[in-house]
């Protein structure tokens, strides 16, 4: 049974899929475990570190993809340099463990379909109790929180605490965080710790308790409708309950220093919550770290992946911030995605069993079946288009 770690060749992706430390326990399981030549480089983790853990280096990416068994990745399989794509490279039968944004690019099914690969996409994990330590969203969405709030703090022309010093006092930075799932708590923890005064706020009222405990106000906006879908995830809300949203939360975005907006739902583009003339009634010298950037973003001006400055307003849109802490990022996403595969393995053999709640809600493709409704759904839905 051979485990293979590609090598990222996404430009901007510096994580790896395993780690060192992480590859040893699997080794000592009795698999073999592959590595491509610098996969950890740019995460930090060397060939060298690889090998002491009992992995063998791989400098060629073609026998590393075809003779995998198991194969983990970051981020979905693209074309390569030469032409050829990375699902091509994968022996028919054999399974790719990666985040593989098969909704939003449901062509990749079909692709994995093709070459009758059994592909588990990290973003289908489903978001119950045993299957917290596979949750790459949510360890990724942690590591996004903690860097928006830094992010933010660098751009803004202010402290964060209140200091009391000789030459007078400073008062604390008002920071209001838009959005309280994983990423918006984590960054109401990493804002507090930074001594900034944080008010936040969520459709989902059943977040009120966690963002108290983490020392924040919560802001409430008392809806007539169901705002919590299956999973714990939001469902999207009606145009009246959008106008009520933001006759509440205006005033919260007027008065603060820091906007963080991490607001999303799963499957559509994300919520507008500060439109353009919230933004033109804030501060000058403001910011505001969009987190939502990548699926359209949280406010009307971001512009993804750019920093603008509009009405004397900070938008910041970043994008792929987990990628920008490769080490803990791969870490993480190692334990992840490892996690999943011991559910794939039985007595060092690979065993597929659907009757596991999990590798059912995680596979998109399997001997040449696109198994996942939604995703053959985003498909047809692709071809009417
Ligand atoms: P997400 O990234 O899809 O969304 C982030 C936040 O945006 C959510 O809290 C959502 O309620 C909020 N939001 C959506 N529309 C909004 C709007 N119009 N205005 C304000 N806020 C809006 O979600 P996530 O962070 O990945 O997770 C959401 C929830 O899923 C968690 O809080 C938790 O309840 C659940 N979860 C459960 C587990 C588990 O049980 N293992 C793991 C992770 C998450």
């Amino acid at each position: 049974m051979r485990i293979a770690v590609a090598k990222e060749i996404e430009v901007w992706e510096r994580r790896v899929a395993l780690i060192p430390d992480i590859a040893a326990r699997l080794v000592k399981q009795g698999l073999e475990v592959w590595v491509e030549k610098g996969a950890g480089e740019r995460a930090f983790f060397l060939d060298s570190a690889y090998e002491a853990a009992g992995a063998k280096i791989i400098s060629d990416p073609a026998t590393l993809w075809g003779e995998a068994d198991i194969l983990l990745k970051v981020s979905p399989p693209q074309e390569r340099e030469d032409g050829r794509h990375e699902i091509d490279l994968l022996q028919a039968g054999s399974v790719l463990v990666s985040f593989l944004n098969p909704l939003g690019n449901p062509v990749i099914a079909e692709q994995l379909a093709n070459r009758q690969v059994t592909a588990l996409s990290m973003e289908l994990i489903p978001r119950t109790t045993r299957a917290q330590s596979m949750d790459a969203l949510s360890s990724q969405a942690s590591l996004a929180g903690y860097k928006a709030v830094l992010i933010a703090a660098a751009a803004l022309p202010k402290y964060f605490p209140m200091l009391t010093t000789a030459a007078g006092t400073i008062a604390p930075a008002k920071v209001f965080i838009m959005g309280a799932g994983v990423a918006g708590l984590q960054a109401i923890a990493t804002a507090r710790r930074l001594g900034a005064v944080v008010e936040a706020f969520d459709i989902r009222p059943a977040v009120k308790e966690e963002v108290q405990s983490l020392g924040a106000k919560f802001v409430e906006v008392k809806l007539e409708e169901e705002t919590t879908a299956a999973g714990g995830y939001a469902k999207e809300i009606s145009e009246s309950s959008k106008q009520r949203t933001q006759e509440v939360v205006t005033e919260h975005v007027k008065n603060a220093d820091v906007v963080i907006t991490t607001a999303q739902v799963p499957g559509k583009k994300a919520p507008i919550l500060v439109t353009e003339e919230m933004v033109a009634q804030m501060k000058p010298g403001s910011v505001i770290v969009d987190l939502a950037a990548e699926q359209g973003g949280n406010c009307a001006c971001t512009d993804p992946g750019k920093d603008i400055v509009w009405h004397g307003v900070t938008i910041i849109g970043p994008i792929n911030l987990p990628t920008s802490m490769p080490v803990h990022a791969s870490q993480l996403y190692a334990k992840n995605v490892t996690s999943l595969i011991q559910l794939l393995i039985k007595d060092k053999e690979l065993q597929v069993n659907f009757d596991d709640d999990i590798v059912s809600a995680a596979c998109v493709t399997h001997a040449g079946e696109i198994r996942n409704q939604r995703v053959q759904d985003a498909l047809q839905a692709l071809a009417i288009r």
